[in-house]
C-alpha cells in the first residue's frame, strides 16, 4: 500500500502534466517533489537526502548550487535581462559562448546557432539540412537517417528522428521523410554466432542498402549520438562510425553529431565524437553546454555549409529561422562560465580519473541473475535488466522491473533513472570517489530488493 500523499504531493497531482510519466498512474506512485540541491545531492520537502545519479537528465554537470555560476547569472541578469540576435543585433556574451564553442568543437566550426533545447537544436539541424540543399539546387535531397532506439527530442520532427516505439504510439509519428536504420547494440542486435566484427559489417551493409533502395539523391543527413544516451545508453562498435562516415560520404550525405548527452567532457573527452571515432560534419549541444543552470541549445555550422546558406539568403532574403530565446544573454553568459569552469578545473580530467572506478562497480552487477549487460563510457553507464540471462529475454513491457528499482533506489537516497529495464547512470561530473561508490551502494541495495 503506497503512503498516503503529502500535502505538496496532492497539489502536485492536481496542477500538473506531468512529462515522460505514466500520468494514469501519479496519485498511485506519488510524485517525488524536489526542493532543493547542493554539489550532488538533491533534497525532497521531507528534508531527505539523495544523490542525483542521473545529474537531473543528464544534464547538471557541475552539480547543484555552483556559486560561481550563481554569481555568473545574477551579474549577468542585473547588466542585461533580454536581449535577441534577430535581425541583426549582437550581445557579448552569446559571441563570448560561440569563440569558446568554437575553440573546443572537435572540427573547424564556422558560425553558432543558438536554441532553448536539444530538440529544437535537431530541429534546426534538420531545417538547415533541407534550406541547404535547396540552396545547393537539389531540391530533392531531403530524407533523414536515423536510427531505431535513438533519442533526439519531443519536437515534432525530433520525435521523428527519435527511433522509440513509446515516442511515436499514439503521436502519428514519425513524419515523412525520415527513415531509421539498424541501433548498432551487438550484445541485443548481433545473431547468434556473429561476431561483433560481422555484426558491425552488417549494419553497415543494411545502411548503405537503404540508402540505395531510398534513392541517394533523397538523403541530405544522417543523425546519430555518440554513445546513444536516452535509448539506454548503447556504446556502438569500435570502428562503427568511420564505417557509416564512409558510405555516407559515397553519397554526399552529412552526418549530424548530436551531442546533447555526450558533450562537455560525459564519455571522457569534450565530444563524445572524439570518444568514439565520429568525425562529424554539425554538432547539436544543449544539457551541460550551461550545466541545466539555465536552458540553452546550440548548432555548430562548418564554413562550406554557412556558405550555402549565405547563397541561399542571397537568393531569398531573410534567413527566416529564430526563437524567441535562442542566444538569451543568461544563458550565453552562463553556457561561458560553464566552459571556463570545466576547463579550470580540469572536469574532463576528472572524468577520465573516475571512469575506471564506475567501471569497476557497474562490472561487479554484472554475474547478477537480473543482470544481463553493463555498458558504459566515461561516466554515463546502463545496466540492463533481463528476465532470463542466458536468452536475454526481456522482461513484459509492462511488468518491467526497471521502474520499481528505481523506486527502491530513491527509497536508500539514490536517483536514477529507467529506461524500460535499462537502469542508466549519469552521475554529475564533479562527484567524488567516495560519493560514487556511496551512489553504487545505494544501487545494489535496491537490486537486492528488486530480486
Ligand atoms: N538529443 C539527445 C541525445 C537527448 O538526450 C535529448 C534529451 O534528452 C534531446 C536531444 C532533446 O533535448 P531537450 O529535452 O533539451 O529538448
Amino acid at each position: 500500500m503506497n503512503a498516503p500523499l503529502t500535502n505538496v504531493q496532492a497539489r502536485d497531482v492536481e496542477a500538473l502534466l506531468h512529462p515522460y510519466t505514466p500520468i494514469h498512474r501519479l496519485r498511485e506512485i506519488g510524485p517525488l517533489v524536489i526542493e532543493r540541491g547542493k554539489g550532488v545531492y538533491v533534497y525532497d520537502t521531507q528534508g531527505k537526502a539523495y544523490i542525483e545519479g542521473m545529474a537531473g537528465l543528464w544534464c547538471t554537470g557541475l552539480g547543484y548550487g555552483d556559486e560561481e555560476l550563481i554569481e555568473t547569472a545574477t551579474e549577468q541578469l542585473r547588466t542585461l535581462s533580454y536581449s535577441h540576435l534577430f535581425g541583426a543585433k549582437g550581445m557579448e556574451p552569446a559571441i563570448e559562448l560561440a569563440e569558446k564553442l568554437k575553440e573546443i568543437a572537435p572540427i573547424p566550426i564556422s558560425k553558432v546557432f543558438y536554441t532553448s533545447s536539444g530538440s529544437e537544436a535537431n530541429d534546426t539541424q534538420v531545417k538547415l539540412a533541407w534550406y541547404m540543399n535547396n540552396a545547393l539546387g537539389r531540391p530533392n535531397k531531403k530524407k533523414i537517417i536515423s536510427r531505431q532506439k535513438a533519442y533526439h527530442g519531443v519536437t515534432i520532427m525530433a520525435a521523428s528522428l527519435t527511433g522509440l516505439p513509446y515516442n511515436h504510439m499514439g503521436w502519428d509519428l514519425p513524419v515523412d521523410r525520415v527513415i531509421h536504420t539498424d541501433c548498432p547494440h551487438y550484445w541485443r542486435f548481433g545473431e547468434d554466432g556473429e561476431s561483433e566484427a560481422e555484426f558491425l559489417a552488417r549494419i553497415v551493409g543494411s545502411l548503405r542498402d537503404l540508402i540505395e533502395r531510398e534513392g541517394p539523391d533523397t538523403i541530405a543527413a544522417m543523425i546519430a549520438e555518440p554513445v546513444m544516451g536516452a535509448g539506454g545508453v548503447i556504446v556502438p562498435p569500435a570502428g562503427y562510425y568511420p564505417a557509416i562516415k564512409e558510405v555516407l560520404d559515397e553519397h554526399d550525405i552529412i552526418l549530424i553529431d548530436d551531442e546533447v548527452i555526450n558533450g562537455f567532457g560525459r564519455t571522457g573527452n569534450w565530444w563524445g565524437a572524439q570518444t568514439h571515432g565520429m568525425v562529424p560534419t554539425t554538432i547539436s549541444a544543449a544539457k551541460q553546454l550551461t550545466s541545466a543552470y539555465v536552458p540553452l541549445g546550440a548548432v555548430l555550422v562548418p564554413e562550406d555549409i554557412y556558405q550555402a546558406y549565405v547563397d541561399h539568403s542571397r537568393q531569398i532574403g531573410t534567413f527566416g529561422h529564430g526563437f524567441t530565446y535562442g542566444g538569451h544573454p543568461l544563458g550565453c553568459a552562463v553556457g561561458a562560465k560553464t566552459i571556463e569552469i570545466y576547463q579550470k578545473r580540469d572536469i574532463i580530467g576528472k572524468v577520465r580519473a573516475l571512469a575506471p572506478v564506475f567501471e569497476k562497480r557497474l562490472k561487479a552487477v554484472a554475474d547478477h541473475p537480473l543482470v544481463g549487460e553493463v555498458r558504459y563510457s566515461g561516466l554515463v553507464g546502463g545496466v540492463e535488466l533481463v528476465a532470463d540471462k542466458k536468452t536475454k529475454r526481456s522482461f513484459d513491457a509492462k511488468k518491467g522491473v526497471g521502474p520499481g528499482l528505481v523506486r527502491f533506489a530513491e527509497g536508500h537516497g539514490a536517483i536514477l533513472r529507467a529506461i524500460g529495464d535499462t537502469i542508466a547512470f549519469c552521475p554529475p561530473m564533479i562527484i567524488t570517489e567516495a560519493e560514487l561508490n556511496e551512489l553504487f551502494d545505494r544501487f545494489e541495495k535496491a537490486l537486492a530488493d528488486t530480486e
